[in-house]
């Protein structure tokens, strides 16, 4: 999918067909380019053995129906999304749009099964078939929550941005998010967005640290620094990398998406517990 033209990096010679077997062709050539044996790198391997898991998950909990459908295509674009994003510090619309119209779409056919669709029926009811009035809650469960978590991010982002005067979040987490929840519903949207931003923190934290500890080693190593004198000065650096830290959200945002998707029974117990 975001095979760039699949030709060698090293000696730009075009991959054939036959050496461009997802998997397979890695396995077999080693990681290596047959024409200049230049390291071709595993990346496309993992994606293609996440996305090929991915979808063996769907196919076992779902079987083969629409349900399946939607979650391997939810799977496959979030799966784009996360690396794109750790790649290139981007979201392209190109996925996430249509990953928000895609979720739009299915909701008519798989229910979300969220609070629209549990409380309105009760409220008010639609002039049409019983059938057609589920699909309609549906599609406004999914409507609801690509805005409020849209809404949430665009709001978390413009508050970001006024206190550390640098951007945190970007449209296009906010554009992912509205995929997210078209294709999850209120509640797996709203726990995506705590678990993203807990985890998000945490890597952040550590990222600090790492830093720390790295940079106290090398001032005592080779400017032999007291110990208290190499932490102070470490700790300095610390804050530095911190600030010019550009976390990843959508990385964070997409795999705990998946993640509720994946374990929504046991989530969706939970929560109402
Ligand atoms: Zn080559």
């Amino acid at each position: 999918m975001v095979r760039p033209g699949s030709a060698c990096p090293h000696c730009g010679k075009f991959i054939q067909f036959y050496d461009n077997i997802p998997v397979v062709s890695w396995l077999i050539l080693r990681g290596r380019c047959r024409n200049c044996a230049g390291r071709i790198t595993p990346r496309y391997l993992i994606i293609e053995l996440l996305t090929g898991g991915m979808f063996l998950l769907c196919y076992a909990q779902f079987g083969l129906t629409l349900a399946a459908l939607k979650c391997a295509t939810f799977g496959f674009l979030l799966l784009g999304l996360i690396f794109t994003d750790a790649e290139t510090h981007l979201l392209p619309d190109k996925l996430t749009l249509t990953g928000l119209a895609l979720g739009l779409t299915f909701s008519f056919f798989v229910p979300v099964n969220d609070l629209l669709s549990v409380l309105l029926p009760g409220i008010i009811s639609i002039p049409v078939s019983p059938d057609l009035s589920s699909r309609l809650f549906s599609f406004m469960d999914s409507t609801l929550a690509a805005l409020v978590g849209a809404s949430f991010l665009y709001g978390a982002g413009a508050i970001y941005l006024r206190a550390r005067g640098v951007e945190g979040m970007g449209l296009g987490d906010v554009k992912l998010i509205a995929m997210i929840g078209s294709f999850l519903g209120l509640r797996l949207t709203i726990f995506t967005i705590f678990a993203a931003s807990l985890a998000g923190s945490a890597f952040g934290l550590w990222t600090v640290l790492a830093v720390w500890v790295k940079r106290t080693q090398r001032r005592r190593h080779a400017f032999h620094d007291t110990p208290a004198a190499a932490r102070k000065r470490a700790w300095g650096s610390a804050i530095i990398a911190l600030r010019r830290y550009q976390m990843p959200f959508g990385v964070f945002l997409g795999s705990m998406g998946l993640a509720a998707f994946l374990f929504r029974h046991w989530l969706l117990g939970w929560y109402m517990s």
